[in-house]
């Protein structure tokens, strides 16, 4: 246990004096906030939102602000970028200026790791500018009824049903779908090399929040994690919110098993649908599940329904 301790707290060191603030704009990891409500985040348009590019290790940069984390992948054949911020012209030209301030590379490949705008917002002006972007199959099939007040992403130009791989410039970058959790087309990205993960709103800091509309699942969330945890990092970061561990992410997965095992087990023992929320044991857990991202009918309702397949 102490030696574990020990571990995590020079990983966390490792990240903290490798994270160099190339603009001061925005706190590192910051950019926090819900992003997505149902159907996703609504904000877009108008002004740049305070992005900050900052060096997680050599050659990998997050951008942080505007919607979701940025990542940033710098090569001698070209950038990869994951996630590419709220839809809008000034936020697609701010990361624009973010990148050019670590490279001269042109963007070659883009991965985005979810329907929503806040990550998927500026797919069309990738392509535009000749890039491949990926996403996974359910991601473009979501596309066809996801809408946000921003407006509709475009599709991706390039996609997959479980796997896809490619290299750049010496980068090796393995995009995973692993299971359907914040959406129906979440991607998992791994860069086995920098032993870095880009989880998008998968894994996050704090309480998921689970797009049963754009095809989410809370029972088969923690399969996605497990397949992460498979992979050899020591670097996550989230769609949201400041760089995870690895032991981050296994503290994460730990509290997935325990509210979806915890659900199916008031859902056998007959809990009303009404009441299975506030049933749930969740003080060691922490995350709210009483909140309207939980209770709202179009999240319940599926919720309800998965578990109680689920239990049979
Ligand atoms: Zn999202």
């Amino acid at each position: 246990m102490f030696r574990r301790i020990l571990l995590t707290l020079s990983a966390l060191t490792a990240i903290v004096a490798a994270t160099v603030v190339i603009s001061a704009q925005a706190p590192p990891g910051g950019g926090q906030g819900k992003g997505d409500g149902k159907g996703g985040d609504g904000k877009g348009k108008g002004a740049p939102q305070g992005q900050a590019i900052v060096q997680i290790k050599p050659g990998f940069y997050e951008v942080t602000g505007a919607g979701g984390n940025t990542s940033v992948v710098v090569t001698n054949g070209g950038v990869i970028v994951v996630d590419t911020k709220n839809l809008g012209e000034a936020n697609y030209n701010d990361l624009m200026a973010q990148i050019k301030k670590v490279t001269n590379q042109p963007v070659k490949y883009v991965v985005i790791t979810h329907v929503h705008q806040d990550h998927s917002g500026n797919t069309k002006s990738f392509i535009d500018a000749g890039a491949k972007v990926i996403a996974a199959d359910g991601e473009k099939a979501e596309l066809a009824t996801y809408t946000a007040p921003a407006g509709k992403p475009a599709e991706p130009n390039v996609t997959y049903t479980k796997n896809y791989a490619f290299k750049l410039g010496g980068a090796q970058v393995r995009v995973y779908h692993f299971a359907r959790a914040h959406t129906g087309g979440d991607s998992i990205v791994y860069f086995p090399t920098l032993k870095i993960v880009a989880g998008g709103d998968a894994i996050v800091n704090g309480a998921p929040n689970i797009d049963f509309p754009n095809g989410g699942s809370a029972v088969e969330w923690p399969k996605l994690v497990a397949g992460t945890l498979k992979l050899d990092f020591d670097t996550l970061i989230p769609g949201h919110g400041n760089v995870m561990t690895k032991a981050d992410v296994e503290a994460y997965k730990t509290k997935w098993d325990n509210l979806v095992s915890r659900a199916e087990e008031q859902v056998k023992k007959g809990t009303p649908k009404d009441k299975l929320l506030a049933s749930i044991k969740t003080d060691d857990i922490g995350w709210n599940v009483t909140g309207a991202q939980w209770t709202a009918p179009a999240r319940l309702d599926p919720f309800y329904e998965e578990l109680s397949k689920a239990k049979k």
